[in-house]
Order: C-alpha cells, then structure tokens, then sequence
C-alpha cells in the first residue's frame, strides 16, 4: 500500500501541520479530513433525492482560501474546523465545532 504524504507549505520541507485548539499544533497524519465545511446538510427528514445526491456527491475544487472539516482521530477525537489554503496549503486558523457532529 502506498502512502501519500501531504507537504506542508508549499516550497517548504516540512508536513503539513494542523493546529487542534484542545491539543496544540499535531502532524496531519493524527487527522481525518471529512470534507467541506462550506455545505449545509440536508435538514433530517429530506426526502428529495438530489438534495442528498448533490449534498453526498458534489464537490467543488476551489483553489485558495478553503474551510474544512478534520476530526483529530489520534489525539482528542474532537471535530474541528480548519481554514486551508488549497494552493498553498498554509493552513490558518482552526476551531472546534458543535458536538452534533458525530463520526
Ligand atoms: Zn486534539
């Protein structure tokens, strides 16, 4: 199985790094991205399939600027989000969510 290691900024050396707010500043390989922070979910009790098909299946791929979602699967299992520059990868700040958001 290969691995693919994500750089952090771009130029530099180093791995991309995450700033958790309840642990500190972690290699990313303790996260799990989980997608686009940007998108609303679906309201529960949705029956309309585009809705859920588009929600599930259709990502931008925005260059710049970019809010995600990671959880800190090896350190405190918190979901937080993360402001990410796409074509830099600098990442900038980063706050906890809600904990509605279960895994
Ligand atoms: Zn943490």
């Amino acid at each position: 199985m290969n691995t693919v290691l994500a750089f952090g900024p771009i130029g530099s050396n180093s791995m991309l790094r995450i700033n958790c707010p309840h642990c500190g500043e972690r290699d990313y390989t303790e996260f799990r991205y989980a997608g686009d922070a940007n998108k609303a979910r679906p309201a529960h009790g949705t029956g309309d399939l585009k809705t859920w098909h588009d929600y599930v299946f259709i990502f931008d791929n925005p260059k710049g600027p970019h809010r995600e979602y990671w959880q800190h699967v090896f350190g405190c299992r918190q979901w937080l989000i993360l402001e990410r520059n796409t074509a830099t990868n600098i990442t900038g700040a980063s706050q906890l969510t809600d904990t509605s958001r279960a895994s």
